[in-house]
Protein backbone atom coordinates (compact mmCIF):
# COMPACT_ATOMS: atom_id res chain seq x y z
CA UNK A 1 0.00 0.00 0.00
CA UNK A 2 1.19 3.36 -1.12
CA UNK A 3 1.31 6.55 1.10
CA UNK A 4 2.22 9.81 0.55
CA UNK A 5 2.36 12.73 3.16
CA UNK A 6 2.73 16.35 1.48
CA UNK A 7 3.92 18.51 3.51
CA UNK A 8 5.70 22.39 2.99
CA UNK A 9 3.47 23.65 0.19
CA UNK A 10 0.89 25.64 -0.24
CA UNK A 11 -2.74 24.03 -1.07
CA UNK A 12 -5.24 25.58 -3.57
CA UNK A 13 -8.19 27.15 -2.19
CA UNK A 14 -11.06 25.58 -3.09
CA UNK A 15 -12.64 28.52 -4.78
CA UNK A 16 -9.21 28.95 -6.51
CA UNK A 17 -9.11 32.13 -4.98
CA UNK A 18 -5.60 31.81 -3.38
CA UNK A 19 -3.36 29.16 -1.77
CA UNK A 20 -3.50 28.01 1.91
CA UNK A 21 -0.03 27.81 3.73
CA UNK A 22 0.66 25.46 6.27
CA UNK A 23 -1.88 22.30 5.07
CA UNK A 24 -0.64 18.31 4.64
CA UNK A 25 -2.48 16.29 2.46
CA UNK A 26 -1.89 12.20 3.30
CA UNK A 27 -2.87 10.38 0.48
CA UNK A 28 -3.16 5.64 1.23
CA UNK A 29 -3.62 3.74 -1.95
CA UNK A 30 -5.59 5.69 -4.30
CA UNK A 31 -7.38 8.12 -2.45
CA UNK A 32 -7.00 11.37 -0.02
CA UNK A 33 -7.39 10.24 3.59
CA UNK A 34 -6.38 13.35 5.34
CA UNK A 35 -6.18 17.02 4.69
CA UNK A 36 -5.24 18.90 7.65
CA UNK A 37 -3.91 22.41 8.70
CA UNK A 38 -1.98 21.47 11.74
CA UNK A 39 0.94 18.57 11.09
CA UNK A 40 -0.31 14.98 9.79
CA UNK A 41 1.74 12.75 11.84
CA UNK A 42 2.13 9.10 10.21
CA UNK A 43 4.69 6.53 10.86
CA UNK A 44 4.31 4.42 7.79
CA UNK A 45 3.56 7.14 5.26
CA UNK A 46 6.44 8.69 2.76
CA UNK A 47 7.16 12.02 3.43
CA UNK A 48 7.51 14.88 0.50
CA UNK A 49 8.40 17.96 1.22
CA UNK A 50 6.97 20.22 -1.61
CA UNK A 51 9.32 23.39 -0.57
CA UNK A 52 6.62 25.89 -0.90
CA UNK A 53 5.56 24.47 -4.40
CA UNK A 54 1.53 24.51 -5.00
CA UNK A 55 -0.50 21.53 -4.07
CA UNK A 56 -3.97 21.48 -6.77
CA UNK A 57 -6.45 18.83 -7.90
CA UNK A 58 -5.58 17.24 -11.12
CA UNK A 59 -7.38 18.83 -14.15
CA UNK A 60 -9.98 17.28 -16.27
CA UNK A 61 -10.91 18.41 -19.52
CA UNK A 62 -15.01 17.72 -19.89
CA UNK A 63 -14.50 17.92 -23.71
CA UNK A 64 -12.23 15.52 -25.79
CA UNK A 65 -12.08 13.08 -28.54
CA UNK A 66 -9.32 10.68 -27.60
CA UNK A 67 -9.68 8.58 -30.71
CA UNK A 68 -9.09 11.28 -33.16
CA UNK A 69 -5.98 10.85 -33.80
CA UNK A 70 -6.63 12.77 -37.64
CA UNK A 71 -8.23 16.19 -37.71
CA UNK A 72 -9.93 14.10 -41.49
CA UNK A 73 -12.60 12.84 -39.31
CA UNK A 74 -13.49 11.15 -42.07
CA UNK A 75 -10.33 9.11 -42.91
CA UNK A 76 -9.91 8.71 -38.72
CA UNK A 77 -13.00 6.82 -39.04
CA UNK A 78 -11.57 4.62 -41.65
CA UNK A 79 -8.63 3.79 -39.83
CA UNK A 80 -8.11 -0.47 -38.71
CA UNK A 81 -9.30 0.13 -34.98
CA UNK A 82 -6.47 -1.51 -33.56
CA UNK A 83 -4.43 1.65 -34.75
CA UNK A 84 -6.79 3.73 -33.85
CA UNK A 85 -6.60 2.54 -29.97
CA UNK A 86 -2.92 2.46 -30.26
CA UNK A 87 -2.47 6.13 -31.61
CA UNK A 88 -5.44 6.96 -28.66
CA UNK A 89 -3.23 5.49 -26.34
CA UNK A 90 -0.34 8.25 -27.26
CA UNK A 91 -3.38 10.28 -27.29
CA UNK A 92 -4.39 9.79 -23.80
CA UNK A 93 -1.11 10.10 -22.39
CA UNK A 94 0.00 13.54 -23.76
CA UNK A 95 -3.34 14.86 -21.73
CA UNK A 96 -1.93 13.00 -18.74
CA UNK A 97 1.31 14.57 -18.85
CA UNK A 98 -0.29 18.01 -19.25
CA UNK A 99 -1.75 17.45 -15.81
CA UNK A 100 -5.30 16.42 -17.06
CA UNK A 101 -5.65 13.43 -14.39
CA UNK A 102 -9.46 12.93 -16.06
CA UNK A 103 -10.88 13.55 -19.38
CA UNK A 104 -14.53 13.03 -20.56
CA UNK A 105 -14.93 11.50 -24.12
CA UNK A 106 -17.71 13.16 -25.93
CA UNK A 107 -17.49 10.92 -28.80
CA UNK A 108 -15.82 7.95 -29.72
CA UNK A 109 -14.05 6.42 -26.63
CA UNK A 110 -15.21 3.03 -25.48
CA UNK A 111 -15.34 0.40 -22.70
CA UNK A 112 -11.79 -0.61 -24.18
CA UNK A 113 -9.87 1.98 -24.00
CA UNK A 114 -11.25 3.12 -20.39
CA UNK A 115 -10.60 -0.47 -19.10
CA UNK A 116 -7.24 -0.34 -20.38
CA UNK A 117 -6.48 2.43 -18.61
CA UNK A 118 -7.98 1.47 -15.41
CA UNK A 119 -5.83 -2.07 -15.93
CA UNK A 120 -2.94 -0.24 -16.30
CA UNK A 121 -2.09 -0.96 -19.99
CA UNK A 122 -2.50 2.87 -20.76
CA UNK A 123 -1.09 5.48 -18.98
CA UNK A 124 -3.44 7.79 -19.25
CA UNK A 125 -6.06 9.86 -17.49
CA UNK A 126 -9.49 8.37 -15.97
CA UNK A 127 -11.54 7.95 -19.00
CA UNK A 128 -15.15 8.83 -18.77
CA UNK A 129 -17.12 7.82 -22.01
CA UNK A 130 -20.14 7.86 -23.92
CA UNK A 131 -19.35 5.83 -26.52
CA UNK A 132 -20.58 6.62 -30.50
CA UNK A 133 -22.51 10.28 -30.39
CA UNK A 134 -25.66 9.68 -32.45
CA UNK A 135 -26.44 11.66 -35.66
CA UNK A 136 -29.00 11.70 -37.85
CA UNK A 137 -28.35 11.12 -41.37
CA UNK A 138 -26.36 14.22 -43.08
CA UNK A 139 -25.47 15.64 -39.88
CA UNK A 140 -22.53 16.36 -38.01
CA UNK A 141 -21.55 12.65 -37.63
CA UNK A 142 -22.17 11.80 -41.26
CA UNK A 143 -18.81 12.67 -42.63
CA UNK A 144 -19.46 10.89 -46.60
CA UNK A 145 -19.78 13.53 -49.27
CA UNK A 146 -22.48 14.43 -50.79
CA UNK A 147 -22.86 11.61 -53.47
CA UNK A 148 -21.06 9.11 -51.52
CA UNK A 149 -24.08 7.01 -50.29
CA UNK A 150 -21.69 3.80 -48.93
CA UNK A 151 -22.76 2.65 -45.32
CA UNK A 152 -20.93 4.85 -42.25
CA UNK A 153 -17.67 3.48 -41.07
CA UNK A 154 -19.62 2.70 -37.93
CA UNK A 155 -17.84 -0.67 -36.56
CA UNK A 156 -14.82 0.91 -36.38
CA UNK A 157 -13.35 2.38 -32.87
CA UNK A 158 -12.17 6.08 -34.86
CA UNK A 159 -15.57 6.63 -36.01
CA UNK A 160 -16.68 9.40 -33.64
CA UNK A 161 -20.58 8.94 -34.24
CA UNK A 162 -22.99 6.56 -35.46
CA UNK A 163 -26.18 7.57 -37.76
CA UNK A 164 -29.85 7.10 -36.34
CA UNK A 165 -32.77 8.74 -37.60
CA UNK A 166 -36.30 8.15 -36.09
CA UNK A 167 -37.80 7.88 -33.00
CA UNK A 168 -37.23 4.31 -32.24
CA UNK A 169 -34.16 3.99 -33.79
CA UNK A 170 -32.17 6.67 -31.56
CA UNK A 171 -33.59 4.74 -28.31
CA UNK A 172 -32.35 1.57 -29.93
CA UNK A 173 -28.93 3.54 -30.46
CA UNK A 174 -28.92 5.20 -26.95
CA UNK A 175 -30.05 1.74 -25.14
CA UNK A 176 -27.09 0.31 -27.17
CA UNK A 177 -24.47 2.70 -25.74
CA UNK A 178 -26.12 2.60 -22.69
CA UNK A 179 -25.01 -1.44 -22.39
CA UNK A 180 -21.89 -0.97 -24.17
CA UNK A 181 -21.11 1.21 -21.38
CA UNK A 182 -21.81 4.74 -21.80
CA UNK A 183 -21.79 7.12 -18.76
CA UNK A 184 -24.06 9.27 -20.64
CA UNK A 185 -25.51 10.14 -24.27
CA UNK A 186 -23.85 12.31 -26.82
CA UNK A 187 -26.28 13.82 -29.40
CA UNK A 188 -25.15 16.11 -32.47
CA UNK A 189 -28.14 18.60 -32.17
CA UNK A 190 -26.61 21.66 -34.78
CA UNK A 191 -24.07 22.25 -37.91
CA UNK A 192 -20.65 21.18 -37.36
CA UNK A 193 -17.24 22.35 -38.76
CA UNK A 194 -15.43 19.19 -39.20
CA UNK A 195 -18.26 17.63 -41.38
CA UNK A 196 -18.89 18.69 -45.06
CA UNK A 197 -23.03 18.55 -45.33
CA UNK A 198 -23.87 20.30 -42.39
CA UNK A 199 -23.75 24.04 -42.16
CA UNK A 200 -23.71 25.70 -38.41
CA UNK A 201 -27.61 27.05 -39.07
CA UNK A 202 -28.48 23.41 -39.23
CA UNK A 203 -30.40 21.77 -36.58
CA UNK A 204 -29.78 18.07 -35.70
CA UNK A 205 -32.54 16.00 -34.47
CA UNK A 206 -36.31 16.78 -34.36
CA UNK A 207 -37.74 17.57 -31.07
CA UNK A 208 -39.38 14.31 -30.60
CA UNK A 209 -35.98 12.55 -31.35
CA UNK A 210 -34.20 14.63 -28.71
CA UNK A 211 -36.42 14.37 -26.19
CA UNK A 212 -36.92 10.76 -26.98
CA UNK A 213 -32.90 10.32 -26.03
CA UNK A 214 -33.03 12.29 -23.04
CA UNK A 215 -35.54 10.15 -21.57
CA UNK A 216 -33.32 6.88 -22.46
CA UNK A 217 -30.63 8.95 -20.88
CA UNK A 218 -32.49 9.27 -17.35
CA UNK A 219 -34.25 6.07 -17.48
CA UNK A 220 -30.64 4.42 -17.31
CA UNK A 221 -30.17 7.35 -14.27
CA UNK A 222 -27.88 10.02 -16.73
CA UNK A 223 -28.10 12.72 -18.84
CA UNK A 224 -27.29 13.85 -22.73
CA UNK A 225 -24.96 16.14 -23.69
CA UNK A 226 -25.36 18.07 -27.24
CA UNK A 227 -22.81 19.43 -29.68
CA UNK A 228 -24.28 22.91 -30.00
CA UNK A 229 -23.48 26.36 -31.48
CA UNK A 230 -26.32 28.72 -32.59
CA UNK A 231 -28.74 30.18 -30.21
CA UNK A 232 -32.01 28.54 -31.91
CA UNK A 233 -30.05 24.74 -31.26
CA UNK A 234 -29.29 25.42 -27.90
CA UNK A 235 -32.58 26.53 -27.14
CA UNK A 236 -34.13 23.94 -28.13
CA UNK A 237 -31.80 21.72 -26.44
CA UNK A 238 -32.52 23.02 -23.10
CA UNK A 239 -36.41 23.33 -23.46
CA UNK A 240 -36.32 19.51 -24.42
CA UNK A 241 -33.61 18.47 -21.01
CA UNK A 242 -30.49 18.24 -22.43
CA UNK A 243 -27.87 18.81 -19.46
CA UNK A 244 -24.68 19.23 -21.21
CA UNK A 245 -25.05 22.21 -23.63
CA UNK A 246 -21.02 21.81 -25.78
CA UNK A 247 -19.56 24.46 -27.20
CA UNK A 248 -22.53 27.58 -26.72
CA UNK A 249 -20.19 29.75 -29.11
CA UNK A 250 -23.32 31.82 -30.34
CA UNK A 251 -25.93 31.79 -27.29
CA UNK A 252 -27.67 34.85 -26.47
CA UNK A 253 -28.63 36.18 -22.74
CA UNK A 254 -31.81 34.92 -23.10
CA UNK A 255 -31.10 31.05 -23.62
CA UNK A 256 -28.16 31.46 -20.70
CA UNK A 257 -31.08 32.72 -18.13
CA UNK A 258 -33.39 29.44 -19.81
CA UNK A 259 -30.14 27.16 -19.40
CA UNK A 260 -29.70 28.28 -15.74
CA UNK A 261 -32.85 27.90 -15.05
CA UNK A 262 -33.30 24.45 -16.47
CA UNK A 263 -29.57 23.78 -13.91
CA UNK A 264 -27.50 22.59 -17.48
CA UNK A 265 -24.12 23.23 -17.96
CA UNK A 266 -21.93 24.59 -20.43
CA UNK A 267 -18.71 23.24 -22.03
CA UNK A 268 -17.45 26.12 -23.99
CA UNK A 269 -14.12 24.69 -26.60
CA UNK A 270 -12.61 27.77 -27.83
CA UNK A 271 -9.15 26.44 -28.40
CA UNK A 272 -10.94 23.94 -30.57
CA UNK A 273 -11.24 26.98 -33.09
CA UNK A 274 -7.40 28.47 -32.45
CA UNK A 275 -6.20 25.16 -33.21
CA UNK A 276 -7.70 24.69 -36.46
CA UNK A 277 -7.28 28.10 -37.20
CA UNK A 278 -3.51 28.01 -36.96
CA UNK A 279 -3.16 24.33 -38.58
CA UNK A 280 -6.12 22.82 -39.60
CA UNK A 281 -5.61 23.19 -43.53
CA UNK A 282 -1.69 21.80 -43.04
CA UNK A 283 -3.69 18.53 -41.15
CA UNK A 284 -6.42 18.16 -43.92
CA UNK A 285 -9.43 19.75 -42.89
CA UNK A 286 -11.44 20.76 -46.02
CA UNK A 287 -12.24 23.83 -47.61
CA UNK A 288 -15.83 23.55 -46.41
CA UNK A 289 -14.76 23.12 -42.63
CA UNK A 290 -12.33 25.96 -42.79
CA UNK A 291 -15.14 28.21 -44.05
CA UNK A 292 -16.80 27.53 -41.46
CA UNK A 293 -14.40 27.92 -38.27
CA UNK A 294 -14.72 32.08 -38.49
CA UNK A 295 -18.87 32.26 -37.80
CA UNK A 296 -17.97 30.09 -34.51
CA UNK A 297 -14.61 31.54 -33.93
CA UNK A 298 -15.35 35.11 -33.24
CA UNK A 299 -18.90 34.31 -31.18
CA UNK A 300 -16.75 32.52 -28.94
CA UNK A 301 -14.86 34.60 -27.10
CA UNK A 302 -18.28 36.87 -26.36
CA UNK A 303 -20.43 33.66 -25.38
CA UNK A 304 -17.72 33.38 -22.13
CA UNK A 305 -18.80 36.89 -21.03
CA UNK A 306 -22.80 36.20 -21.79
CA UNK A 307 -22.97 32.50 -20.00
CA UNK A 308 -20.98 34.50 -16.97
CA UNK A 309 -23.52 37.22 -16.77
CA UNK A 310 -26.63 34.43 -16.73
CA UNK A 311 -24.47 32.54 -14.00
CA UNK A 312 -24.49 29.76 -16.33
CA UNK A 313 -21.81 27.20 -15.27
CA UNK A 314 -18.87 26.45 -17.31
CA UNK A 315 -17.06 23.52 -17.71
CA UNK A 316 -13.39 23.03 -19.18
CA UNK A 317 -13.35 21.39 -22.94
CA UNK A 318 -11.13 21.76 -25.63
CA UNK A 319 -12.27 19.59 -28.44
CA UNK A 320 -9.03 19.09 -30.30
CA UNK A 321 -8.56 16.55 -33.24
CA UNK A 322 -5.61 14.35 -34.28
CA UNK A 323 -2.21 16.46 -34.45
CA UNK A 324 -3.67 19.42 -32.57
CA UNK A 325 -4.08 17.99 -29.13
CA UNK A 326 -0.62 19.39 -28.48
CA UNK A 327 -2.70 23.09 -28.11
CA UNK A 328 -4.95 21.70 -25.00
CA UNK A 329 -3.72 23.55 -22.53
CA UNK A 330 -3.76 26.79 -24.81
CA UNK A 331 -7.58 26.59 -23.35
CA UNK A 332 -6.35 28.52 -20.42
CA UNK A 333 -4.73 31.34 -22.30
CA UNK A 334 -7.94 31.83 -24.23
CA UNK A 335 -10.26 31.77 -21.71
CA UNK A 336 -8.55 33.94 -19.12
CA UNK A 337 -8.87 37.13 -22.19
CA UNK A 338 -12.60 37.19 -21.14
CA UNK A 339 -12.80 35.48 -17.49
CA UNK A 340 -10.75 35.58 -14.23
CA UNK A 341 -8.56 32.95 -13.32
CA UNK A 342 -10.53 31.59 -10.25
CA UNK A 343 -13.59 31.27 -12.32
CA UNK A 344 -11.04 28.76 -14.91
CA UNK A 345 -9.20 26.61 -12.67
CA UNK A 346 -13.13 26.36 -11.12
CA UNK A 347 -14.23 25.17 -14.67
CA UNK A 348 -11.22 22.58 -14.92
CA UNK A 349 -11.81 20.92 -11.54
CA UNK A 350 -14.95 20.88 -9.82
CA UNK A 351 -17.66 21.87 -12.46
CA UNK A 352 -15.95 19.45 -15.01
CA UNK A 353 -15.94 16.61 -11.96
CA UNK A 354 -20.07 17.12 -12.10
CA UNK A 355 -20.06 16.60 -16.18
CA UNK A 356 -18.09 13.42 -15.56
CA UNK A 357 -20.62 12.94 -12.68
CA UNK A 358 -17.59 12.23 -9.95
CA UNK A 359 -18.37 15.56 -7.77
CA UNK A 360 -16.81 15.51 -4.39
CA UNK A 361 -14.68 12.30 -5.99
CA UNK A 362 -11.96 14.34 -8.53
CA UNK A 363 -11.47 17.75 -9.02
CA UNK A 364 -11.02 18.60 -5.44
CA UNK A 365 -8.64 18.59 -2.44
CA UNK A 366 -10.70 16.51 0.38
CA UNK A 367 -10.44 13.60 2.65
CA UNK A 368 -12.23 10.77 0.48
CA UNK A 369 -11.74 12.12 -3.09
CA UNK A 370 -9.48 10.23 -5.40
CA UNK A 371 -5.91 11.06 -5.01
CA UNK A 372 -5.72 13.01 -8.28
CA UNK A 373 -2.69 15.92 -7.51
CA UNK A 374 -0.87 18.33 -9.28
CA UNK A 375 2.80 20.03 -7.67
CA UNK A 376 2.94 23.25 -9.62
CA UNK A 377 6.07 25.16 -9.67
CA UNK A 378 4.71 28.48 -9.15
CA UNK A 379 0.77 29.88 -8.72
CA UNK A 380 -1.70 29.29 -10.85
CA UNK A 381 -4.03 31.78 -9.60
CA UNK A 382 -1.99 34.52 -10.25
CA UNK A 383 -0.82 32.79 -13.74
CA UNK A 384 -2.28 30.03 -15.76
CA UNK A 385 0.97 29.57 -17.81
CA UNK A 386 2.27 27.27 -15.29
CA UNK A 387 -0.27 24.73 -16.36
CA UNK A 388 0.86 25.68 -20.11
CA UNK A 389 4.20 24.18 -22.11
CA UNK A 390 3.18 21.20 -22.17
CA UNK A 391 3.33 19.77 -18.41
CA UNK A 392 6.97 21.89 -18.22
CA UNK A 393 6.00 23.74 -15.02
CA UNK A 394 4.06 20.76 -13.20
CA UNK A 395 6.81 19.17 -10.75
CA UNK A 396 4.22 16.28 -9.97
CA UNK A 397 1.71 14.50 -11.85
CA UNK A 398 -0.45 11.85 -9.69
CA UNK A 399 -3.36 9.58 -10.40
CA UNK A 400 -5.01 7.08 -8.09
CA UNK A 401 -2.56 7.92 -6.26
CA UNK A 402 0.43 6.97 -8.41
CA UNK A 403 2.85 9.36 -9.86
CA UNK A 404 3.39 9.32 -13.48
CA UNK A 405 5.72 12.47 -12.89
CA UNK A 406 7.82 12.90 -10.44
CA UNK A 407 10.68 15.93 -10.62
CA UNK A 408 10.54 16.70 -7.16
CA UNK A 409 13.64 14.77 -5.79
ZN1 LIG B 1 -19.12 19.32 -31.21
ZN1 LIG C 1 -16.34 17.50 -29.86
Amino acid sequence: MASYLFTGGRVLERNAEGLLDGVDVLIEDNRIKEVSDTPIKSTTAERIDLKGKTLMPGLIDAHVHVVASMVDLSQNAALPSSLAALRAARIMNGMLMRGFTTVRDVAGADLGLKRAVEEGLIEGPRLVICGKALGQTGGHTDFRGRSDDRGAFEGRLGALGRICDGVSSVRRAAREEIKAGAEFIKIMANGGVASPNDPIHALGYSRDEIKAIVEEAANAGTYVSAHLYTDEAIRRAVECGVHSLEHCNLIKQETAGLAVEAGAVACPTLVAYEGLALEGAAFGLGPESIAKIETVRRGGMESLDIMRKAGLPMAFGTDLLGQLHKFQSMEFEIRARVLPISEILVSATRISAQLCRMDGEIGVITAGAFADLLVVDGDPTKDLRVLQDEGRHLAAIIKDGRFYKNALM
